[in-house]
């Protein structure tokens, strides 16, 4: 089966209604290429490696979370901006790119993703609706003390997290969100929650943590986000009857 590329675009804009958010780059079709598409290819960030894998495994579509095109950064097509647009342009390939709607959308975003994979109980968004919001409270299936969250962590994303311990009990109310929110820390500590689980972490968190009395988990930020991105290849290549392949490029941050 193939469909043309514009159902798709149009499909998706449906689904994940980027207009709701306020984001730093263009939701969408992001680089136009060949109209009939047999083949979608997935992968957390639109590096050179994810192109040229998806060149050889002959995709039709790049469905990434991490597209191009970020407010503030350089404009013109010189270096690496340039190779990975010749890189798609030469062959034809379409960029999808679908950022913050695929954090936060109600199923198959990256935050929901990340709680069916630890079996976290949803309770609502800390900022919003769930399906807007960027951060979700909720709780892990039975309390436990930290280094217990720590290694469920590493199982299921198959990478160590860092813990900054904030207190010494167990934990069961929790925040989270994918990627690089570190900054909503004080936010979230206002929540009550025992632990707040993201991917990325600075400097100063880990004295906002202690000083919050708040646990913290960064747990890598493309680890965190690797599951949105394959939860809507799937639905896609179900809805529309076409293959699609996750290409994972290893990312230790
Ligand atoms: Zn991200």
């Amino acid at each position: 089966m193939s469909v043309a590329i514009n159902e798709i675009v149009t499909y998706c804009q449906q689904l994940l209604e980027p207009s709701k958010f306020k984001d730093y780059c263009p939701n969408g079709l992001q680089v136009a290429g060949r109209d009939k598409i047999n083949k979608i290819v997935s992968g957390v960030t639109a590096c050179q490696q994810l192109l040229d894998a998806a060149v050889l495994a002959e995709a039709d579509v790049i469905l990434v979370h991490h597209g191009y095109f970020w407010r503030g950064e350089q404009q013109n097509v010189v270096s690496i901006k340039r190779n990975r647009l010749q890189t798609l342009l030469v062959n034809d390939l379409n960029l999808l790119a679908y950022h913050l709607p695929l954090d936060a959308h109600h199923s198959l975003g990256n935050n929901v993703q990340l709680a069916n994979k630890m079996g976290w109980k949803i309770c609502s968004g800390m900022n919003g609706e769930l399906g807007e919001a960027l951060v979700l409270l909720g709780e892990t299936a039975k309390a436990m003390y930290a280094g217990e969250l720590s290694d469920q962590l590493a199982r299921v994303l198959n990478r160590q997290p860092l813990h900054i311990a904030g207190h010494q009990r167990e934990i069961k109310r929790i925040a989270w969100c994918t990627g690089a929110a570190q900054s909503f820390i004080e936010e979230v500590a206002s929540t009550g929650v025992d632990a707040f689980i993201s991917g990325e972490i600075s400097e100063q968190t880990v004295h906002l943590a202690r000083e919050l009395g708040l646990d913290y988990f960064a747990a890598g930020h493309h680890a965190t986000e690797s599951y949105g991105v394959q939860a809507l290849g799937e639905h896609l290549a179900e809805h529309f009857s076409i293959e699609h392949e996750f290409i994972n490029i290893h990312n230790p941050v």
